[in-house]
């Protein structure tokens, strides 16, 4: 049976006793999921939370990471203290990193690498913004940050880089991509995947859906062919949202 991965990014929200309460929840009513399942929870609330979900089925993610291992480098936190407080998997290049932090391909590949390099799974987020897709550059917008976000990962280590296509104007907005025009952009990541690493490692390749994705619409989302899981935002803020979207089958 296909799997799926479904993934909540609680952003910069939640206190380290909301953050305790809600993966308590989660752990609780998401027991018997058969999908894999990651929470990204904020900085602060990593190691807390990585006591509650100790022994259960859910994945603790950080929401992004510094893009050396360590250093002068005032207000990052790197990858050896997420994977000592037992983070396995990370968020990169979000959108909001990419236009608020003025984050570009480069450095967001430099992260790609040196997770895959201390075997924490990144999830590579990509995505136009509405001009874009307006000028009818939603390919080459996809394409360049697809390519140059796995620049030198290797066919092995792409097994471990889950892609979430996230429309910047479908985050937080209420806005959904139709399954069908999601599908088509997820159809093209997996040609450009297929250019780089052949037709087997793309066909293989997770990639997730993000934008206002909620319990209503989950189902239609991942029914489409090409679309395997959700990184989901707003609403996996709350366990009466996100569980239903974990439990879309
Ligand atoms: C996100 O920020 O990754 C996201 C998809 O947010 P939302 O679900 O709120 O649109």
């Amino acid at each position: 049976m296909r799997s799926y991965y479904i993934a909540g990014n609680w952003k910069m929200h939640k206190t380290v006793s909301e953050s305790v309460a809600l993966a308590k929840e989660l752990k609780a009513q998401l027991a018997g999921c058969k999908e894999k399942l990651l929470v990204a929870p904020a900085f602060t609330s990593l190691a807390a939370v990585a006591e509650v979900l100790k022994g259960s089925n859910i994945v603790l993610g950080a929401q992004n990471m510094g893009p050396e291992e360590q250093g002068a480098h005032t207000g990052e936190v790197s990858v050896l203290m997420l994977k000592d407080i037992g983070v396995r998997a990370v968020i990169l290049g979000h959108s909001e990193r990419r236009h608020s932090y003025l984050e570009g391909d480069t450095l967001i590949n430099k992260k790609v690498l040196l997770a895959l390099k201390h075997g924490i799974e990144p999830i590579l987020c990509v995505g136009e913004t509405l001009e874009e897709r307006e000028a009818g550059k939603l390919e080459s917008v996809i394409g360049t940050q697809v390519k140059e976000g796995l620049k030198g990962v290797d066919a092995a280590a792409l097994k471990a880089v889950t892609i979430a296509y996230e429309p910047v104007w479908a985050i937080g907005t209420g806005k959904t991509a139709t399954p069908e025009d999601a599908d088509a952009v997820h159809a093209y990541i997996r040609k450009v995947l297929a250019g780089l690493y052949g037709e087997v490692a793309s066909k293989a390749m997770c990639i997730q859906y993000g934008g206002s994705v909620k319990p209503d619409n989950a189902a239609q989302l991942m029914a489409k062919p090409n679309i395997d899981g959700a990184l989901v935002g707003g609403a996996a803020l709350k366990a009466e949202s996100f569980a239903p979207i974990a439990l879309f089958r």
